[in-house]
């Protein structure tokens, strides 16, 4: 069985495709969107570039400068750089191999100075994490709760309550393949009163990072018809390379800039239907030794993995080194780095048999 190229935007149907490249945005879309999120997360609703200032303006409001956060210790690098755009240093947590998460243990072991004041929940990968453990070891240290739902829109968690109405602040990301996902874009909802001065962004995005979203699921079929002739990586390549195409990693943070109006269109009709997504993780993942062969065992079965999440405890790799990560207070985080792979959104479980059978022979528990 041989599976076309489905890498980019591949979990945009063709008529999703069309959808997003023509639609067309009014300033109304910006109203809409901020009062839908301002009635379901029962807050303050600011609407942003992306969703590491989404997460930045949620850290700027509840916290000051020097002060420190606990942060899930497997993460992406936009996380830490909206920590530092706050002017807060990360406490890492270690997570458990099982849902990729801290949990009471790990939290346990950290140290809390003084100067400790939140922490930051990520349900990663679209995994809840066991809120009431958080909760009460928030209280327990009189920490404020963030909540980032990057991967995590519209999930429960195990006592039923839904994510973003737990914390002081919802932040989301409506990047590429989030649980929301414009292309770009994010929002934050401060849910409590909060003591720091909040300016919501009054620019437009800048032109040329809305084209990039409004074509890049366009980028994508073509990417998928150049597949068959093998031509679908150079053409991936050459759209990097003139900037058509931002790496994910590399779109910057900016408290000034707005969403685009269309990609708030977009997102409030993904927020409306996300009863059903909500329900199944975000990624799917395999823990499994010798990685590189597994890919590339997977790769000549004619599949195509992507990237993983995350291939570092704070991914990329190329930003890895900036951040100084505690590797020695976080074993699981840098063994579950080496040895995740995750499963694509886009086949069909039929489809996906086979990738299953090969990984499940490298896979791969973490004592
Ligand atoms: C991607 C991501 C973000 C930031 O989203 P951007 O829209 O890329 O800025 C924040 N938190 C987590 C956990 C993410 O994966």
């Amino acid at each position: 069985m041989k599976h076309h190229f489905l890498g980019l935007a591949a979990n945009y149907s063709r008529k999703e495709r069309l959808a997003h490249t023509f639609a067309v945005g009014r300033k109304k879309d910006y109203q809409e969107l901020s009062e839908f999120l301002r009635q379901k997360y029962e807050g303050e609703a600011i609407l942003t570039k992306n969703g590491r200032s989404a997460l930045a303006l949620a850290l700027k409001a509840y916290f000051e400068p020097g002060d420190a956060v606990i942060v899930n210790g497997f993460t992406c690098y936009a996380v830490y750089e909206a920590i530092k755009a706050a002017h807060l240093t990360p406490v890492w947590a270690d997570i458990s191999s099982e849902d990729l998460n801290y949990n009471a243990t790990t939290l346990g072991r950290l140290e809390i100075s003084k100067n400790v004041k939140g922490i930051i929940i990520q349900n990663s990968l679209g995994n809840p994490v066991d809120v009431a453990t958080v909760e009460k070891f928030a209280k327990k240290h009189n920490l404020t709760i963030i909540e980032d739902l990057a991967h995590s829109a519209g999930v429960k968690y195990p006592d039923g309550r839904e994510a973003g109405t737990v914390g002081a602040a919802a932040a989301f990301s409506f990047g590429k393949d989030k649980a929301i996902d414009t292309i770009s874009g994010g929002a934050v909802v401060l849910r409590y009163p909060h003591k720091n001065v909040i300016k919501a962004p009054s620019k437009l995005p800048k032109i040329s990072d809305t084209l990039r979203a409004r074509f890049y699921p366009l980028f994508g079929a073509v990417a998928q018809g150049l597949s068959y002739i093998y031509l679908s990586g150079a053409w991936m390549r050459a759209l990097v390379k003139i900037h058509w195409v931002e790496k994910s990693a590399d779109n910057t943070l900016d408290l000034d800039r707005k969403i685009a109006k269309f990609e708030a269109k977009l997102a409030l009709r993904q927020f409306k239907a996300l009863k059903k997504s909500g329900e199944k993780p975000l990624r799917e993942f395999c823990l499994v030794r010798d990685r590189k062969e597994v890919l590339k065992k997977l790769q000549k079965s004619g599949y195509y993995f992507g990237g993983v999440w995350y291939e570092k405890p704070v991914s990329p790799e190329r930003y890895y080194k900036k951040v100084h990560f505690p590797e020695n207070e976080c074993p699981v985080a840098v063994e579950v780095a080496e040895k995740i792979t995750n499963y694509p959104t886009f086949y069909s479980k039929k489809d996906l048999k086979k990738a299953h059978e090969i990984v499940a022979e490298y896979r791969e528990e973490i004592k």
